[in-house]
């Protein structure tokens, strides 16, 4: 047992699936075990394939050549084997946990039933096979609510309306997307929704979902406003998938806890990922699940002592259709009292851009409509170097887009 110096991979999403192809690529043995039926595939296009931008066959990911269709149920630490739905078991030198992250389901009345299967009509937005089964539902004139307003909300509640449905978005909070953008950018996102349709709701509480006969019928507010609705998407967050490792006895937070080499409490057992936490963040973005699992390919392969030191990360958000409309947000997009801040709002044009600078560094900003400057101020933030100080550079990291 000892010997075997294979490694397996729980998970076959974005991250599972780069650890296990970078590996194959190093000549180290592994096996990648993934639950979905579907061939892997990128997630973060899911809102593509609902609008009917891509077909399914688009967004798969290049599968490593081994890869086994279970889900694992328990992990047996002393005799280092993985057990399988199935009953398999499956040995392994080092084991890697890629489970990525659950949706969360909000605490709605008439949401759950004791089999915790949700009503006719009522989805999340995480699987293919959620993203399929939405796909079959909508249609055009389709009563759509969707329950909450963050990146993920934003993006079903617009492909939603691209397929012809009449789409209510309910947002908790004052404004949309208000983890990553700044109150004007959200703004512009709320007008981009109004003209394909939508209608938002703001600081709207649902406290209820009704059903007759197993299948929904409305939405209640909690001011007793009730949205008649066939379809309703869950689009309220996610929580990192942490509960094989609990049942295991890992070191579990928020997330699976993991050092800069992404090992865990079990020096045998690496996390990497939406279900990892590295230093206190959970990340739940596709850029640091990739970087985690380039630097754990090569820390895997014993080519470096490679390590992972946390990643800045860049949200960016394509909302393709008639009219297109981009934007990228990084770091913090509203400023404290003593930064510096620039910004350029052209309302015709819809077009927004932004940053923040405190103490020479650019510390965020947010570019809505216009991204010709993403790279040259990415690299910037990235790179965290105090910037020049001979006049109007601000201005010039917004409009310098690099070539010109
Ligand atoms: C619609 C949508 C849009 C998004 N848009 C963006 C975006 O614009 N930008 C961005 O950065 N991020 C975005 N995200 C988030 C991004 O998709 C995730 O951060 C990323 O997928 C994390 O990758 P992962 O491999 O850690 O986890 P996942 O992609 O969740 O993959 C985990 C896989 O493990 C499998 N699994 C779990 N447990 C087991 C088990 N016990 N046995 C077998 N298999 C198991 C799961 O079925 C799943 O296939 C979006 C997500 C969604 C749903």
């Amino acid at each position: 047992m000892t010997s075997n110096t294979r490694v397996v991979v729980i998970g076959a999403g974005i991250a599972g699936v780069r650890l296990a192809r970078r590996l194959g690529e190093l000549g180290v043995p592994v096996t990648l075990i993934g639950e979905e039926e579907h061939r892997p595939y990128n997630r973060v296009l899911l809102a593509e394939v609902l609008a009917g931008r891509y077909s399914p066959d688009v967004i798969a990911l290049p599968a490593p050549a081994e890869l086994t269709r279970a889900r694992v149920t328990g992990i047996d630490r002393a005799g280092r084997t993985v057990e399988c739905a199935d009953g398999t078991k499956i040995a392994y030198g080092t084991l890697v946990l890629a489970t990525g992250s659950n949706p969360v389901l909000p605490p709605l009345r008439g949401l759950f039933s004791p089999d915790h299967v949700l009503p006719e009509g009522v989805h999340a937005f995480r699987t293919m096979d959620d993203c399929l089964g939405l796909s079959k539902a909508v249609r055009p004139g389709t009563k759509a609510v969707v329950i909450g307003g963050g990146l993920l909300g934003v993006s079903a509640a617009r492909a939603l309306a691209l397929r012809g449905a009449q789409v209510v978005l309910a947002q908790q909070s004052e404004r949309l997307m208000e983890r990553q953008l700044d109150p004007s950018a959200s703004k512009l996102v709320r007008r981009h929704l109004t003209d394909l349709g939508v209608e938002i709701h703001t600081e709207c509480r649902v406290r209820d979902v009704r059903c007759v006969g197993g299948t929904v019928r409305s939405v209640e507010m909690s001011d007793g406003y009730a949205l008649d609705a066939d379809l309703v998407v869950l689009a309220c967050g996610v929580h990192p998938r942490v509960g094989l490792a609990q049942i295991s006895g890992l070191d579990v937070r928020k997330g699976v806890v993991v050092d800069d080499e992404l090992r865990t409490s079990d020096p045998h057992i690496r996390a990497i990922g939406d279900c990892a936490q590295h230093d206190g963040t959970v990340y739940g973005l596709a850029t640091p699940a990739l970087e985690q699992a380039d630097v754990l390919a090569e820390s895997l392969a014993g080519r470096t002592h490679a390590r992972y030191t946390g990643t800045r990360s860049l949200t960016r958000l394509t909302l393709a259709g008639q009219t297109a409309f981009d934007l990228a947000a990084f770091g913090e997009t509203e400023a404290l009292p003593g930064d510096d801040v620039v910004q350029l709002a052209d309302a015709t044009r819809g077009t927004y851009r932004k940053v923040v600078v405190r103490d020479d560094r650019l510390v965020g900003g947010v570019l809505v409509g216009e991204l010709g400057t993403v790279g040259a101020l990415a690299r910037a933030w990235e790179g965290a170097e105090p910037l020049p100080s001979d006049g109007g550079p601000l201005l010039h990291l917004l409009t310098n887009d690099g070539g010109s």
